[in-house]
């Protein structure tokens, strides 16, 4: 509470009073709130009419049952969430996570993350984010198509084009898109390509979608090397998770010339040191849906496995954390100080928790945000929205192309809002007070909404 301005304390205080034991959601409005300060000194009026306590309530959250039957034949029952945070810059746009971990504090936590990274991509979306507590992890084919075919039972309600655009997350991908886009064209009767985002290019899905987030957290690191006249050429990396943003930052960061000795999973990591063969990542992941250990069973070069224990043990010039929240601690953050990191990227989002934050900047560490870095994907969602709106359908590279512009403009509204504020090299405060200050002018427009 300390480190927040004093007129900005009651606003936190009345957050973990109404969402109590909400933990992740109280840490992100913690973290944006520490950035705010600057901005209602600057700007008393952002402070007017409760601005900052409405933009702290998400402006609606459904929580639903999700029934289901296994192969077994027995009835399932897991909890969907959607929580609609706040659609002042357009439809609530944001991912759906299938995790056992997930409930209604980390969905809100990351639609309100949601809600200011969608603003720094300067396109019209509002901030939403939905999943489940539906543990994927060992579920056949079948079994996903009906939990995916039930979720959308009541979440087509709530959604179109419109109104709230979901898209993937951990634990949903081109395959529970798939399904779910075909129960939502059942049950509505239209062919309705913009109510999802990250469908396949047979059905409306956008060329780079899938590699947009991943590539994205490149494009930004890369630009915030060059601020210190480096790059990721002959940079040792390291990233973590083996999901849909980790392997594709790797392969950007391998056509930027780097080499990537470390992956994961929830159950261990992967040391490479040769440096990854990434086909055979994408054939173990993507094809087998296998654990990162079958990697190092195939590789046969002297790739090791290590089971437990953490990644950010390995020296690395540049670290990509993109699995999961909360996964680098301050103890972590000190022993990459220690090994000489020179850049953090979050490809995750808020994986690095507050006191890690505080180490790399302590330490002149430059440091990506989630909410700025992770960006990408989001951008190329609302690109797929306008292919989908205006019946066209762009080639790899044109996206690709306006997904490397949109990235260097969100890294320099970063830097530049950071100078304007006093605080220089500050990405975190930068993209927080970018991000707020384009969803409180579009609020203040509108009246109390
Ligand atoms: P994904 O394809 O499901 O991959 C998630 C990866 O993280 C897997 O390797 C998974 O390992 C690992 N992981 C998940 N939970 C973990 C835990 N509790 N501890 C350690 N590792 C864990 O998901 P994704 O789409 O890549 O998402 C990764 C992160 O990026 C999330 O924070 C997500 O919110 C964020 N993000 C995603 C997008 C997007 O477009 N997909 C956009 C912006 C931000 P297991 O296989 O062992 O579970």
């Amino acid at each position: 509470m300390k480190s927040i301005d004093e007129k900005l304390q009651p606003i936190l205080r009345t957050v973990l009073h109404r969402n109590a034991g909400e933990t992740e959601f109280h840490q992100a409005v913690h973290e944006v709130l520490e950035s705010l300060g600057r901005v209602v000194t600057k700007h008393p009026e952002y402070a007017d009419e409760a601005l900052i306590e409405r933009i702290c309530e998400p402006e609606r959250q459904i929580i639903f049952r999700v029934p289901w039957i296994d192969d077994n034949g027995d009835v399932q029952i897991n909890r969907g969430f959607r929580v609609q945070f706040n659609s002042a810059l357009g439809p609530y746009k944001g991912g759906l996570r299938f995790h056992p971990s997930v409930n209604v504090g980390i969905i809100k936590f990351l639609g309100f993350e949601q809600t200011f990274k969608n603003a720094l991509t300067g396109l019209p979306i509002g901030g939403g984010k939905g999943g489940s507590d539906f543990n994927p992890r060992g579920r056949s084919d079948r079994e996903i198509m009906r939990f995916c075919q039930s979720f959308m039972v009541e979440l087509h309600r709530h959604i179109g084009e419109y109104i709230d655009v979901p898209a993937g997350d951990i634990g949903v991908g081109g395959r529970e898109i798939g399904y779910m886009f075909g129960m939502y064209k059942r049950l509505t009767n239209k062919y309705e390509a913009g109510v999802l985002t990250g469908k396949g290019l047979s059905y409306g899905g956008s060329r780079a979608r899938k590699e947009a987030t991943g590539f994205g957290c490149a494009y930004f690191v890369q630009r915030m090397l060059e601020t210190r006249g480096q790059s990721f050429d002959g940079k040792r990396c390291v990233v973590s998770g083996s999901g849909n943003v980790a392997i594709y930052a790797m392969q950007k960061v391998l056509s930027f010339g780097g080499t990537v000795v470390a992956f994961s999973d929830s159950d261990g990591y992967v040391v490479d040191e040769a440096g990854i063969d990434l086909d055979l990542l994408k054939d173990v992941k993507e094809q087998r849906r296998e654990r990162v250990s079958e990697y190092v069973a195939r590789r046969g070069n002297g790739a090791r496995y290590v089971k437990d224990g953490s990644i950010w043990d390995v020296p690395c010039d540049v670290a990509l954390p993109c699995a999961t929240q909360n996964e680098l601690s301050g103890p972590d953050a000190e022993t990459l100080v220690a090994n000489g990191v020179l850049a953090v990227g979050e490809g995750a989002n808020m994986p690095c928790k507050p006191e890690a934050v505080r180490v790399f900047q302590k330490a002149g560490v430059l440091f990506a945000p989630g909410k700025a870095a992770n960006a990408g994907g989001v951008a190329t969602s609302a690109l797929e929205m306008q292919q989908n709106a205006s019946r066209d359908s762009w080639s790899f590279e044109k996206t690709e192309d306006r997904l490397a512009g949109i990235m260097h403009n969100i890294h320099d509204a970063c830097a530049d809002t950071a100078v304007e504020y006093g605080a220089p090299g500050d990405y975190v405060l930068g993209a927080n007070i970018a991000g707020f200050v384009r969803v409180a002018e579009a609020m203040r427009a509108m009246g109390v909404i």
